[in-house]
């Protein structure tokens, strides 16, 4: 899924700091304290940014190689 850009719940703008969040992440150990130097408070918030697995890296092979097949088929019926 791509990073959500506002809190579901209280609609607080969290997308500018998921990048942010990820960096500060492979230096800290501790999440809670990441999201505390960042200024994200609300638990609702902090959810969003905890919860968030990136996977369009990993659609992005299957997606092409529909789209190559679908060319294949055109060009077959051609
Ligand atoms: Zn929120």
């Amino acid at each position: 899924m791509l990073v959500p850009v506002r809190c579901f719940t209280c609609g607080n703008v969290i997308a500018d700091r998921y990048e942010e969040f990820q960096a500060a992440l492979k230096k800290s150990t501790n999440p809670s304290d990441t999201l505390d130097s960042l200024g994200i408070k609300r638990y609702c918030c902090r959810r969003m940014l905890l919860t968030t697995v990136e996977t369009i890296q990993q659609i992005i092979p299957f997606q092409e190689a529909v789209h190559k097949r679908n060319l294949e088929v055109k060009a077959e019926l051609e």
